[in-house]
């Protein structure tokens, strides 16, 4: 079934999105700050708004990807947009997406924010998927439409959720991605080539899969069993990977923050538990 649609925000992820919805035969409005990006995909079939009014007068749902939320007020405020859907899958704090939830209704639009979990060139590729948030029966609705930028994993009516997942996956994403540059400039400090290492690094991220099952059973179970590696043993690598980096002129921040969670779990006595211990130090309680 054909659902047309407006999508206002053309950066990588929206004209990336508006070539899905397209390809799938959903009539696609488009709006941009900067006209000249929606011109390709005018050519694809999309229909150029003129204003943002006539964007959102176009369509009941209303798709942004925008830098952050703090876009979607200045696009939207003073427009007329009562009965529409808003999907929102732009970036921001858990916050700030309960806040503009009700910020809609008091404007009788709802809400339903999501979180596109792939780069632009996977969008509605196999494997891509979206987190979203908000009213069930507006996600229902919607389902289908959402479905061709990525498989839609709803999380429940609390608006912040979808926002909260997308970014513990960012967390991870973004400490891992530094991490990967950290250790290859560690590397390179003996002239050594990243090709060159490449294979050991790719082999170590590979086998990060490896500590899942056990990090996530150590904390839902509160226990964290240090028969074979703990966390006196480890901090001490970890002192040697800021040693290493302050003697190489190489960044030590990074290998810092993790050196002080390790120092700090010693400190509340957990020297002798298994290295996932540091969840009380992550998140003081451990709950
Ligand atoms: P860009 O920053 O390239 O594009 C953002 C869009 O927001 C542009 O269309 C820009 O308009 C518009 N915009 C920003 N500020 C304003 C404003 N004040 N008023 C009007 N329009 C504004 O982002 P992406 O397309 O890369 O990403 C969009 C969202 O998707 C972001 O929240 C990002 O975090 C998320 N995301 C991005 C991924 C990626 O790989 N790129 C992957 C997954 C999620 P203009 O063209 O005029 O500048």
């Amino acid at each position: 079934m054909s659902t047309p649609l407006t999508v206002i925000g053309l950066g990588p992820m929206g004209q990336a999105m508006v070539a899905k919805f397209l390809e799938h035969g959903h009539p696609t409005t488009v709006w941009n700050r900067t006209a000249s990006r929606a011109d390709a995909l005018v050519e694809q079939g999309a229909t150029r708004a003129a204003t943002v009014q006539e964007a959102l007068d176009a369509n009941r749902l209303i798709v942004l990807s925008l830098t952050d939320y703090a876009a979607m007020y200045e696009i939207l405020d003073g427009r007329t947009i009562a009965g529409k859907t808003i999907v929102n899958l732009s970036s921001d704090t858990p916050e700030t997406t309960v806040k503009a939830a009700a910020w809609l209704a008091e404007r009788g639009a709802e809400l339903l924010a999501g979180g596109l979990m792939v780069p632009a060139p996977l969008v509605g590729a196999e494997g891509a998927y979206a987190f979203y948030s908000g009213p069930k029966d507006v996600f229902e609705a919607n389902e289908d439409v959402l479905e061709v930028v990525g498989r839609p994993d709803y999380l429940g009516e609390d608006h912040s959720l979808a926002q909260l997942f997308y970014l513990a996956q960012l967390d991870f994403f973004l400490t891992t991605l530094a991490a990967m540059l950290h250790s290859i400039a560690l590397v390179k400090t003996a002239g050594v080539s990243a090709a060159q290492f490449a294979p050991y690094l790719k082999d170590n991220a590979q086998s990060i899969t490896m500590y899942f099952e056990e990090t996530i059973s150590n904390i839902d179970r509160g226990q964290y069993p240090g028969d074979l590696a703990n966390i006196l043993m480890m901090g001490a690598s970890a002192d040697h990977v800021v040693g290493a980096s302050e003697a190489t002129g190489v960044d030590a921040e990074l290998p810092k923050a993790i050196q002080s969670l390790y120092r700090r779990g010693i400190a509340a006595g957990h020297g002798r538990d298994n290295w996932t211990a540091l969840y009380n130090v992550v998140k003081p309680g451990g709950k």
